[in-house]
């Protein structure tokens, strides 16, 4: 099994980002494996420049370490493309001309995980009238495409908060898998990278249960459309169709497990971000911390200590090397706690 850092390289990383990462490489170690480190730099606009180095170096000196080299979305544009364009032959994504105030407008409120449930205006334009619905793509029409979400639940359990089941029309709504601004979408992305690479171990914030039933619906669509089996040097390309689904099905058909961790909340109760200096690694450096203060303050958030994860009185106060965290990891200890956290520092 492959576990992965995932890190957006957005500023440097913060308390939140090492927690999820100690998480995940802990869960890799436990069972003698690694993890890759994916820099996730496809949103252009989030990306500032060198942050990737930062977050290289932030997790060197921690000792948080990973297997080759780093892989770049931005380096596997050609492979979402790909990835697309069979999901559009199959007739599973329309154009969608909506503004994000026509969205906000027509939706109900947005859920604390911040997703936005697309009404489908879009896609009834697209079934009911298809020609108008071409001809605006063809004029040039500024859109988006989305992939129809069908009226299924998707269930899976998770390490740490059980069994989870999501409608995929009522929960998450038809998705953007490429932005009108012509970048694509941190969902199918995500799916096709952690399909081509191997990933089987995924460690994340909570707030992405609900992305967890949309990419295992992508990823099976995709899988069984038989994506991947071109240009595989594993796959002899000489399959039909119903043949590469049952190879891809084997090969493939391995489903991650999942586990989501809690959420860390600052001081006033709001989920850390990066732009908070208080808690991110150039400040906690800086301020003259050592390694094992930070992994022994994650580990503790992880629920890895006799500590409360949310003892306010002295957060560094129990340093302790990644040997002693692995010895005390387990999954039942994080799920003996599933509330959020909050750091009083900042
Ligand atoms: N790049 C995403 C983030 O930083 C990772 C999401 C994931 O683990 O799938 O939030």
């Amino acid at each position: 099994m492959t576990g992965r850092f995932a890190p957006t390289p957005s500023g440097r990383m913060h308390i939140g980002n090492i927690y999820a990462m100690l998480g995940a490489w802990l869960s890799a170690a436990s069972r003698g494996d690694g993890v890759i480190l994916r820099i996730e730099d496809i949103d252009r606009p989030r990306v500032r420049p060198d942050a990737d180095r930062w977050i290289m170096d932030d997790l060197h000196w921690l000792g948080l370490d990973w297997i080759g080299e780093p892989v770049y979305q931005s380096a596997r544009l050609d492979r979402y493309e790909e990835a697309l364009r069979v999901l559009r032959d199959a007739g599973l994504v329309y154009p969608c001309f909506c503004s994000r105030a026509d969205i906000r407008a027509a939706s109900a409120p947005q859920e604390g995980d911040g997703f936005v449930v697309y009404p489908g205006t879009c896609r009834r334009l697209w079934q009911a009238d298809p020609a108008e619905s071409r001809r605006r793509t063809d004029t040039g029409a500024r859109h988006s495409l989305r992939l129809v979400a069908p009226d299924i639940d998707v269930t899976f359990n998770d390490r740490v908060f059980g069994s989870q089941s999501f409608n995929l029309a009522r929960d998450l709504g038809d998705t953007v898998m490429r932005r009108a601004d012509g970048l694509f979408s941190y969902q199918l992305a995500v799916t096709v990278d952690d399909l081509d690479m191997g990933v089987t171990d995924i460690v994340r914030g909570r707030d992405l249960l609900r992305s967890t039933a949309l990419q295992l619906y992508i990823r099976n669509r995709l899988v069984s459309l038989g994506f991947g089996a071109a240009g595989d040097e594993r796959d002899n390309g000489t399959h039909d169709a119903h043949n590469a689904h049952d190879a891809r099905g084997s090969r493939d058909g391995v489903i991650p497990t999942f586990a989501h961790l809690p959420l860390i909340d600052n001081a006033a109760g709001r989920r850390l971000a990066k732009r908070e200096r208080a808690l991110d690694m150039d400040t906690l450096r800086g301020e003259g911390l050592s390694p094992e203060q930070i992994i022994g303050y994650c580990a503790r958030l992880l629920g890895l200590s006799d500590l409360p994860a949310d003892d306010a009185a002295d957060p560094f106060g129990e340093p302790i090397g990644l040997d002693e965290a692995l010895e005390r990891f387990s999954w039942a200890q994080v799920r003996a706690n599933l509330a959020d956290r909050r750091t009083e520092i900042g």
